[in-house]
């Protein structure tokens, strides 16, 4: 009986688990580009920049999936 719970609990904290990989996978910025966005700049990788154009993190420099824009960001 206890053996079939914590089957139960491990298989839901693995789900819950492939749920928040999922969310995360899908925007990841690149290590350079959030040291660039921390001190208010663009990243001046030439790489990080074809990637900006199209909306997309650097998967070069370890980034994933869309950038993610501040509706805030210029006024
Ligand atoms: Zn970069
Ligand atoms: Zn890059």
């Amino acid at each position: 009986m206890s053996s079939t719970k914590s089957l139960l609990i491990i298989a839901a904290a693995f789900f819950a688990a492939g749920v928040a990989f999922a969310a995360n996978e899908t925007a990841k910025v690149a290590g350079c580009c959030a040291k660039a966005q921390a001190s208010g700049k663009a990243c001046g990788h030439a790489c990080c920049v074809e990637n900006a154009k199209k909306g997309d993190n650097c998967t070069k420099c370890g980034g994933a999936g869309k950038i993610e824009k501040k509706a805030d960001a210029k006024k």
